[in-house]
């Protein structure tokens, strides 16, 4: 059995595999094309980085339950009393709790085939690329077995 500090080291060399990736697609930046030059897709001058760093939503719109965008109102805020004659208090509690880590964004660093992605795109392609990197490392089988072995002290 590996100490815990030789599983720590582990884990931190498995996390630089992220090192200079597009957060997005998962492509080194010796793969992309950098910022800049013709069909520069941003406003800003960012010639020649290969990455540029954003802020994004982490979950997609189309997450957000039918019976909450069922009683919002025109501002977008839901509508409370609308909701409890409807559904009940119980699943409002849970749907607010719910719908209050929606709405936060995380930033990220992304190569310009991905920083025009919408906010359904973005978190469709980031997940599936995310899932097919670390299959194709087998990153997450040892990660989990990493991660065990930890706990296990
Ligand atoms: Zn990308």
């Amino acid at each position: 059995m590996k100490d815990e500090e030789t599983c720590k080291k582990e884990i931190e060399d498995y996390a630089k595999i992220f090192d200079n990736r597009c957060d997005c697609c998962c492509r080194h930046i010796d793969e992309l094309k950098p910022f800049g030059g013709p069909g520069d897709p941003l406003a800003g001058d960012f010639t020649g980085l290969p990455l540029v760093k954003v802020y994004r939503y982490d979950f997609p719109k189309s997450e957000i339950p039918s019976e909450y965008s069922d009683c919002l109102k025109k501002d977008g805020e839901i509508d409370e009393q609308r909701f409890i004659e409807k559904y009940g208090r119980e699943m409002f509690d849970e749907i607010t709790e719910f719908m209050s880590s929606f709405d936060i964004v995380s930033s990220y660093r992304l190569c310009r085939d991905c920083i025009l992605l919408d906010r359904e795109q973005f978190c469709k392609k980031s997940h599936e690329s995310f899932m097919e990197f670390m299959n194709t490392k087998g990153i997450i089988a040892k990660w989990l077995i990493l991660q065990k072995e930890i706990l296990s002290k």
